[in-house]
């Protein structure tokens, strides 16, 4: 059998493909997902029983950020999908999907902050797949970095890498970023020159208290 499924709602930029593609691969199912201008959209083979299980452990499991308005499913003849996929976004079609707001740091993200061990030590653009910004990057729907202020920040091999991985906490973290990749905090003087600081940051509440 071949499931396909429409949801809407708030399922971008939560993680919502990564958790269907690791769903869908836990029940040994092919197919593919997709961001779309609307929500998220897949389509799923495999015995009904596997597919029935998929579609109650999706509303039962779903990410914790999402929200589900609406799911349509309609069972379909399978036409012999081989794996399953993350597939590119479709832009097409009204724009109606949630935007999702920014979300504080999480502990996991804070942890790797403050560990002098982590390549994001103090590293203030730190975000992944359960929070960071959305709604301040985002300039066009689906969510996908290309869609984003981000895109001008290509990912080094270690972000692309955890981006890659569906057992990364960062699979699919579209602002993904490190210190070597990522934005920069800079400090500019009144005439827009870049002061050269080792901490831009201390810099600038020194001079608010000054
Ligand atoms: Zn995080
Ligand atoms: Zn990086």
């Amino acid at each position: 059998m071949r499931l396909r499924v429409v949801v809407r709602g708030a399922v971008q930029g939560v993680g919502f493909r990564p958790f269907v593609y690791r769903l869908a691969r836990e029940l040994s199912l092919s197919g593919w997902v997709q961001n779309s201008a609307q929500g998220v959209f897949f389509e799923a083979e495999g015995e009904r029983g596997e597919l029935e299980q998929l579609l109650l452990r999706l509303s039962a499991e779903k990410p914790p950020r999402s929200s589900i308005q609406s799911l349509e499913a309609s069972w379909l003849d399978p036409v012999g999908y081989r794996q399953f996929e993350i597939r590119e976004s479709r832009a097409d079609g009204p724009k109606t999907a949630l935007v999702l707001p920014d979300i504080a740091t999480c502990a996991e993200c804070v942890k790797e902050i403050f560990d002098p061990a982590n390549r994001r030590y103090r590293y203030p653009f730190t975000n992944c797949t359960h929070c960071g910004p959305r709604f301040t990057i985002i300039e066009s729907l689906p969510y996908d970095r290309a869609n984003t202020a981000m895109k001008a920040f290509q990912m080094c091999p270690r972000c692309q890498a955890e981006y890659d991985d569906p057992a990364n906490r960062r699979f699919h973290a579209q602002p993904n970023a490190c210190p070597d990749c990522g934005p920069r905090l800079e400090l500019w003087d009144p005439t827009g020159r870049v002061l050269p600081l080792d901490d831009p940051l201390a810099a600038a509440a020194d001079a608010i208290r000054a």
